[in-house]
């Protein structure tokens, strides 16, 4: 959408939105997590943005990984992540 501003929460790449056709928006991904009754955090909800560098990072430490049809998603990533991050790669890390 035009002017909408992308930014990962963990290494602060920004993308602003110019109106023309790009796909990086596509490399960042939104998340929330409710924290239910009984957490300290009671009923709240917490919101934030990964770009899919650091999301995979992540991914990478954990002690079992996702998969997306039946595929190891970091072992997947690494297999086709050339050529696609480039422009998400460039981004000000603001
Ligand atoms: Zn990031």
């Amino acid at each position: 959408m035009n002017g909408e501003t992308y930014q990962c929460n963990s290494c602060g790449r920004t993308f602003t939105d110019k109106g023309e056709i790009d796909f990086t928006p596509n490399l960042f991904h939104e998340f929330a997590a409710y924290t239910g009754y009984g957490s300290p955090l009671d009923d709240e909800k917490i919101e934030f943005m990964l770009c899919e560098r650091c999301l995979m990072e992540i991914f990478r430490g954990f002690k079992h990984q996702p998969t997306v049809h039946g595929q190891n998603v970091v072992e997947w990533y690494d297999e086709v992540k050339e050529g696609y991050y480039e422009e998400l790669d460039e981004l000000e890390k603001s």
